[in-house]
């Protein structure tokens, strides 16, 4: 018996997407996976990978639905198209659910509608999420689907940490306010965390960072979000790979002024040149890295202002939460960076975390969710791997099921 779910993640330029029987050990991988970038571009690439293939495809591609439709087809060439599957259930990733969506939900017009009207807080993001449910709604009509938010696992933030110190009529005519991001892997990581460190749920105070090329902190007590660094879209908080994080919003009136940017060009300086890139020219943490090592300054003044600004974050977390049991690294930096995770946590051992060299090293060759603070560390470092897409391939079966 197998449960098959696709799940989708829509961009404005592609479309990523795995096959997950959830019937087996999520632990084994996804059953299928895909990629389909370049859309609109002259020259477009569509991959697809299952244990013992890939086929790739590098013509054109018009737009997101031929690229669905074409992918589709090269799964069925190789016999584990959605119709030689038999897949019960479609899970959309869904970038900004706004003030109307606090879990996932089975898609009906009304839904579509919501999306729609949230357009004007996510208009890089959900226009592409629509047009990736309307796609797979029309190749996959008799196929339950299921749209799980990004933003949803911060509706709980209280207004202290919501609500921006904005003109309280416009803030509201205009929604505006910390809707969060990456809620689905912060909520999956944390759901993790009590179990690796022995303790009740409900009982324990965490911080996860979420560190890919997007980056985020969150405060979750007794499994609830009470604070994250990413705000009205996910360019604040953190330093990330292009985008600034935090920053004081004259500079947008002052580069307005001084260097007479029009808004889409700081638009694009804050979101894609700056962070790591725009700080060395790198935002590949591998590649930044290599610099350090050649001595390149910009290179270690990035790193040295990515680790300042995480750990500004972890001390506020830290006191916002008074009692503090885990620090969780997630995501391909979080997981995979041996010195961001080290350096970030040094000289912590007045706070109780301290971090132990060859556990940090993975020495042992670990796979999977471990702790990296000595035994003698009161609060708990942890990496655990994240899997979004097994997070919303499990909401749209437990949806569907209950369709
Ligand atoms: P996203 O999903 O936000 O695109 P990921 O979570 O996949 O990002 O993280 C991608 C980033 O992780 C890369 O840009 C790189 O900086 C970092 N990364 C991936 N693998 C490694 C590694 N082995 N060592 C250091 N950094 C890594």
């Amino acid at each position: 018996m197998t449960k098959y779910v696709l799940v989708l993640n829509s961009g404005s330029s592609s479309i990523k997407f795995q096959v997950l029987d959830l019937a087996e050990d999520p632990q084994e991988g996804p059953f299928l996976s895909g990629l389909v970038e370049q859309i609109g571009e002259s020259r477009g690439h569509i991959k697809i990978i299952t244990e013992n293939n890939t086929i790739e495809d590098r013509r054109p591609i018009l737009s997101h639905s031929v690229g669905l439709e074409r992918a589709f087809g090269m799964m069925s060439l190789l016999g584990v198209g959605p119709q030689d599957l038999d897949i019960c259930a479609v899970g959309h990733r869904v970038v900004q659910g706004g003030s109307l969506f606090n879990e996932p939900v089975l898609i009906d017009d009304d839904v579509k509608e919501k999306i729609g009207s949230l357009i004007p807080l996510a208009p890089l993001h959900n226009p592409a999420n629509l047009d990736g449910i309307e796609n797979a709604q029309s190749l996959l009509p008799d196929v339950p689907q299921v749209a799980v938010f990004d933003t949803a696992f911060f509706h709980s933030l209280p207004e202290a940490a919501s609500r921006y110190a904005l003109d309280r009529e416009v803030a509201d005519q205009y929604h505006i306010r910390r809707y969060g991001a990456h809620g689905t892997s912060h909520k999956y990581v944390s759901e993790l965390v009590p179990g690796l460190i022995g303790k009740d749920p409900a009982e324990v105070n965490q911080i996860t960072l979420h560190l890919g090329n997007g980056a985020s902190a969150s405060a979750i007590q007794g499994g609830k979000a009470i604070d994250t660094s990413m705000g009205l879209t996910p360019l604040a908080g953190l330093v990330m790979g292009t985008r600034t994080g935090d920053i004081d919003p004259s500079v947008i009136f002052h580069l307005t002024r001084e260097a007479h940017m029009t808004i889409d060009e700081i638009d694009t300086l804050f979101n894609r040149r700056s962070g790591l890139k725009g700080l060395c020219g790198v935002n590949d943490f591998r590649l930044l890295q290599e610099l350090i090592n050649e001595g390149e300054q910009d290179a270690q003044d990035a790193y040295d202002i990515y680790v300042h600004r995480l750990r500004q974050y972890v001390g506020s977390y830290m006191l916002e939460l008074g009692r503090l049991d885990a620090i969780t690294f997630t995501a391909g930096v979080g997981e995979n960076h041996v010195g961001i995770r080290r350096d970030s946590m040094a000289n912590l051992e007045n706070f109780g975390i301290r971090i132990d060299d060859a556990l940090n090293n993975n020495e042992a060759g670990v796979e999977g969710p471990r702790i990296i603070s000595t035994d003698d560390s009161a609060v708990k470092v942890l990496v655990v791997p994240t899997n979004e897409e097994l997070a919303i391939a499990r909401f749209a079966l437990a949806l569907s099921e209950q369709d």
